[in-house]
């Protein structure tokens, strides 16, 4: 007997309810849903609660990092979402992504991680963003914007303290806080730091660089403090400041790499069921028939590949209700040949959607699979989908 088709992927974890998948709140985008080859859906719902539980563990208050188009997820949903929680703190990396944030969130702090490239120091006035200063260069440039613009500009000053990435090193934050009007024309609206290994939770780095950021924010009385990244929210005391950034785990991304997850899962990918056939042994499947049936098999083809963002490496499965269909062969720019076998004649047909991304195989699992980390997947994920938010 045939049975009703979901039009939609089963999501089943943090189950949204029926009446979300048949009448969607929110946005829609990306590619129309009949024309698509796959569907990314985003549960902003699992998105604030997951801003919920990382603002309680970081016991201050928790900014959000939206940078790479909210790793991959959409910035503008995002945003609205996270600001509709409370959120009051964005940090995004490029000035672009801070000039569309601000287009979006007239009222919120917007911070630039990478600060100003030289000569934009005007656009980033104009759009309100608060650059972090990286270097000596970037506060004389921000400055003199601010001389010619005739108002103190608000800037956030970034320290290195063991990164060795992006900020002033100790000595120059210690010859900056001792020299008198160094930072004159700036308002001064944050000191932050970024941790290196945030999610080793036994490495000795993070206690150096917690001590050594406290040290010199010491110099900057009054300004608040931002240390801790999503892994750093669970450290406890060790990173605890005035400000939070979460980025990965607001996104689902395991924050504690050697513990369960305790973050919603936020991304689901279901890819569309494009062919189905059958094989005989000995049938070789995909690109070097690096894959040879070694019995009869069912097959479907479905519509996803490395042009999506789904690593070629990752031999993974896509679920059908919960059976698992691995995937057989080399993953294709555009499709994946998965073994259909474990489900009865007939139950996959051409447009039906089986999950790739879901409960039983997480962006962090697909990760493992292509010896990467959950971030390079998310923000991977490429602008074939037809993309649905939910609550
Ligand atoms: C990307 C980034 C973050 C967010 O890190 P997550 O591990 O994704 O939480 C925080 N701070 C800085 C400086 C960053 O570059």
């Amino acid at each position: 007997m045939p049975q009703a088709r979901p039009a939609t992927p089963d999501l089943d974890t943090d189950a949204p309810t029926a009446a979300d998948r048949a009448a969607p709140t929110g946005f829609t985008g990306g590619v129309d849903l009949a024309a698509a080859g796959a569907v990314l859906t985003v549960d902003l719902g699992a998105l604030a609660a997951n801003y919920r539980l990382l603002r309680d563990m970081a016991g201050s208050e928790c900014g959000a990092v939206v940078k790479a188009d909210a790793y991959g997820i959409g910035m503008g949903p995002v945003a609205k979402a996270l600001d509709t929680e409370g959120c009051r703190h964005f940090f995004v990396g490029h000035l672009a992504e801070g000039t569309a944030l601000r287009a979006i969130l007239p009222g919120a702090a917007i911070y630039v991680l990478n600060g100003v490239p030289p000569g934009a120091e005007r656009a980033a006035a104009e759009a309100d963003l608060i650059p972090a200063l990286n270097s000596v260069e970037q506060i004389a440039a921000w400055r003199a914007a601010g001389k010619a613009l005739g108002r103190r500009l608000p800037g956030a000053l970034q320290f290195d303290t063991g990164m060795s990435r992006l900020g002033l090193p100790p000595g120059r934050i210690e010859a900056l806080a001792a020299e008198q009007g160094a930072l004159d024309g700036i308002d001064l609206r944050l000191v932050l730091s970024h941790l290196a290994c945030a999610d080793e939770p036994r490495h000795p780095a993070n206690a150096t660089q917690a001590t050594l950021f406290a040290r010199l924010a010491a110099h900057f009385p009054g300004v608040p403090r931002s240390l801790a990244n999503s892994s750093g929210i669970f450290l406890g005391d060790l990173c605890r400041t005035d400000v939070a950034r979460a980025g990965a785990a607001l996104y689902g991304i395991n924050p504690t790499p050697g513990a369960g997850n305790p973050m919603r899962q936020v991304v689901h990918v279901a890819a569309k069921v494009i062919q189905t056939g059958e094989c005989t042994a000995g049938t070789g499947i995909g690109y070097g028939h690096d894959f040879l049936a070694d019995r009869p098999m069912r097959l479907a083809t479905i519509s996803l590949g490395y042009a999506d963002g789904w690593p070629r490496r990752a031999r993974g499965a896509a679920f059908h209700r919960g059976v698992r269909l691995p995937f057989v062969g080399r993953v294709s720019m555009d499709s994946i040949v998965v073994d259909a076998t474990p489900l009865p004649v007939g139950a996959l047909r051409p447009g039906d959607l089986v999950e790739v991304i879901c409960k039983n195989q997480t962006v962090d699992d697909v990760a493992r699979l292509a010896g990467t980390i959950g971030y390079e997947i998310l923000t991977g994920l490429g602008q074939r989908f037809h993309r649905r938010w939910l609550g």
